[in-house]
């Protein structure tokens, strides 16, 4: 890539890239050699990186507190809520990190807040962390 400059970068309100444009005549160029590559990524794969969900089940497969798991999770940000995180068709919350320690880590879709539940052994306290402006 001598010419950068010919790509145009698409990005969200906070300077995430979304997408880049390519010029036609380097695309026409490069399409032979990207597509088999193109066409494997798109299968079943979203734009967003995959859930931790083989951390969580590890999680669960440890769990010995006194309580049952609990899959709802509230959003103490905008009230966003669900009862169940794994099942809800909408999947306002995605998990962004599991820990054997207790630790779940969600991602807001709504707004975009951090939500940590942290499990002990008898309770459960959520922290957040606002999104960013
Ligand atoms: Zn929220």
């Amino acid at each position: 890539m001598s010419d950068s400059s010919q790509l145009l970068y698409l990005t969200d309100a906070r300077n995430h890239v979304l997408a880049v444009q390519i010029p036609w005549d380097i695309w026409r160029k490069i399409e032979p050699l990207a597509r088999p590559a193109l066409d494997a990524l798109m299968e079943g794969v979203s734009e967003e990186p995959a859930e931790p969900l083989a951390a969580f089940e590890e999680f669960l497969r440890y769990w010995d507190f006194r309580y049952f798991y609990s899959p709802a999770v509230h959003c103490p940000h905008c009230g966003a809520a669900t009862q169940d995180w794994r099942e809800d068709p909408a999947h306002p919350f995605r998990l962004s990190n599991a820990n054997l320690g207790g630790l779940l880590v969600f991602h807001c879709r709504a707004c975009g807040a951090t939500i940590r539940q942290k499990h002990f052994h008898d309770h459960v306290t959520v922290e957040h962390t606002a999104p960013r402006p």
